[in-house]
């Protein structure tokens, strides 16, 4: 086993009762295990990209076959992109952002309270399944964008700093199709410590 399923940073029901306990269980043991273990079975025959980390395969798809190209496309992105949205979620306790992250997303969006509306809106139009990311573009500068499927913004250049997962399993024991209350609980767990961590992180 190269790529292994990454422990939650917290227990499965410290995000209650916004993010319940039985989806935390099914979103990472089985659908993030699920992109662990096909990745596993997709480069299962190049030892060359087993050495690597799953981002810097994401940012070199290029040097990836063709053959197993589309599937590390998915399965490697979806390792990536649930890995990365664990650690930006956290029990709701976190203060709202301060310092240079505060200060970009002010520059950028105007407040917290509109960045908030937008990324939302952004979000609420993901069509089908896929993600929501606020992310660092190569020139330092601060950009909402919508991913299809397990796309990962690193195969883009960008660097992502939060993201919200819009596909049914993460949501839908609890919220059905009620996807703006999803998103309402979302915006109480974020850990913004560590999204300034990301932003801050040259
Ligand atoms: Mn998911």
């Amino acid at each position: 086993m190269t790529f292994t399923l990454p422990s939650l940073p917290y227990d499965y029901s410290a995000l209650e009762p916004l993010f319940d306990t039985a989806t935390m269980h099914l979103h990472h043991d089985k659908h993030h295990a699920a992109y662990v273990d096909n990745l596993n079975k997709a480069l299962a025959d190049y030892p060359e990209l087993q050495k690597k980390s799953i981002e810097d395969i994401l940012r070199n798809l290029n040097s990836v076959d063709p053959k197993i190209r589309q599937s590390v496309i998915n399965n490697g992105g979806g390792h990536a992109n649930h890995s990365f949205f664990w650690t930006i979620l956290a029990p709701p306790s976190s203060p709202y952002p301060a310092g240079l992250l505060a200060d970009a997303i002010n520059s950028a969006f105007g407040s917290l309270n509109k960045f908030k509306e937008v990324f939302t809106a952004k979000a609420m139009g993901v069509f089908g399944s896929g993600w929501a990311f606020l992310l660092k573009t190569p020139d330092g500068k601060l950009a909402l964008k919508r991913h299809s499927f397990q796309n990962s913004p690193l195969s883009h250049g960008n660097i992502p700093l939060l993201a919200v997962d819009m596909w049914e399993h993460a949501y839908y024991l609890k919220y059905q199709n009620r996807r703006v209350d999803y998103l309402e609980a979302f915006w109480h767990l974020i850990n913004w410590p560590q999204v300034e961590k990301y932003f801050s992180t040259p």
